[in-house]
């Protein structure tokens, strides 16, 4: 593994102890679960079913799966109030990770993106990335030639953002008014934290132009890594990752909002996790000398084929 690889790891791990260190002062320590005073029940995301079993509590939260649709959710989750004043107060830095991206992992990911956006919706004369953090994806679309458009909550971002020449609002989705329709609306790792996906697709569908498309990159929970590791992998935080989508659960709530899934894959094996966890390592200590055993078990090709990548990339557009 060479070093820039191993202090990207070093830095999300960083990050990812910071963001458990937040949830502390939520917790109740005699129930290990987030005290109720936070926290609100819901029904199932995606099929409104209140028939679920739970599958592990983590950091404070609990994660349920629905029996009648398969999704894994969080159940309680935090209330509308508690989760703003989390946020503004823990807004932990992703974008210091993406800017210290030397082996362009994320600038391939985006790019990537970008191209199956652009085999849905050839003529891109616009895009909306919602959650833009410093606006590295708005870069490139940019450098394509495309007008870009950004919506950042925290504040530090969206000055960062503005300055580089990107329209950008510093408010929630549904309270900006926008003098244009979007050929794509973009969410990179953000869908998972919006508690009323269903509301959100919807009102991103109304924004759309005539053909326009929806991009979401999302965790899976039907990702192998999250199968195998459950608790122990970083997909389950126990608060802000609201809803875990899997495969059939994100196709269930498009067609519920009249979108349809135009193409999907996953990315990202985690191979290299899994087999330091079945090694009795720490998963994202990243590769360890134990290299051999798992990979040889797994076709990462044939992983990543079959849908159980650690991420979906989905396009959606309208029926
Ligand atoms: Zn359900």
């Amino acid at each position: 593994m060479s070093d820039t690889v191993k202090e990207l790891h070093e830095k999300r791990m960083k990050l990812w102890d910071e963001s458990i260190e937040n949830h502390k002062k939520y917790i109740d320590e005699s129930t290990g679960l987030f005290f109720e005073k936070y926290t609100k029940d819901r029904v199932c995301p995606v099929c409104s079913s209140k028939n679920e079993i739970i599958v592990f509590n983590k950091e404070g939260g609990t994660y349920v799966k629905c029996q009648n649709c398969t999704m894994i959710y969080l159940n309680p989750v935090f209330t509308d109030k508690a989760i703003v004043e989390y946020y503004q107060i823990n807004h932990t830095n992703q974008s210091g990770v993406v800017e210290s991206d030397t082996d362009n992992f994320y600038i391939n990911i985006y790019n990537n993106g970008l191209d199956s956006i652009k085999e849905k919706k050839p003529n891109l004369n616009n895009i909306l990335d919602v959650g833009c953090s410093s606006g590295t994806f708005l870069d490139l679309a940019f450098e394509r030639g495309i007008s870009t458009y950004g919506i950042e909550l925290n504040q530090a971002e969206f000055e960062f953002v503005k300055r580089k020449g990107h329209t950008v609002f510093n408010e929630l989705l549904n309270n900006v008014v926008f003098d244009t329709k979007f050929d794509a609306i973009t969410m990179w790792d953000v869908f998972e934290h919006i508690i009323d996906g269903e509301f959100y697709l919807n009102h991103m569908s109304s924004l759309l132009s005539k053909d326009g498309v929806i991009f979401l990159q999302i965790p899976s929970s039907d990702a192998l890594a999250a199968k195998i590791l459950r608790e122990h992998c970083n997909m389950y935080d126990g608060l802000e990752h609201v809803n875990l989508y899997g495969v059939e659960t994100i196709k269930k709530l498009a067609n519920k909002c009249n979108l349809e899934v135009l193409s999907i894959k996953t990315i990202i094996s985690e191979i290299g996790v899994i087999n330091n966890y079945l090694n009795y390592e720490n998963p994202y200590l990243g590769n360890t000398k134990n290299k051999e055993f798992i990979p040889n078990l797994i076709d990462e090709e044939k992983l990543l084929e079959t849908l159980q990548g650690y991420k979906i990339q989905v396009v959606l557009g309208k029926k």
